[in-house]
């Protein structure tokens, strides 16, 4: 399984729709890659924090607060001068 495969079966693991030989195919590459585990590891307190948001009735001022958060967080990473020719691939 590479890192790909990996990141598209998440959900179906977590929900535990994976047949067991994928899933301990799965399980295998989480604990293989640190990369994959560093993501499992934010997807899950993503989707923590989004049953957390389900429960409970989300009053519209919350939803405006959190919009924008998230805007404002966008918005000052723009600002950041991007790594001069320093290209990540
Ligand atoms: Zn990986």
């Amino acid at each position: 399984m590479d890192c790909h495969e990996f990141v598209n079966l998440m959900s179906s693991y977590v929900d535990g729709d994976l047949a067991l030989d994928r899933a301990a195919e799965w399980q295998q590459h989480f604990q293989h890659c640190p990369e994959c585990g560093q993501f499992f590891k934010s997807f899950q307190s993503s989707r923590d924090m989004l049953r957390f948001l389900k429960k409970k009735p989300c009053p519209i001022e919350i939803t405006k607060r959190l919009h924008s958060l998230v805007l404002g967080q966008l918005t000052r990473r723009k600002e950041q001068p991007a790594g001069e020719g320093s290209k990540s691939d």
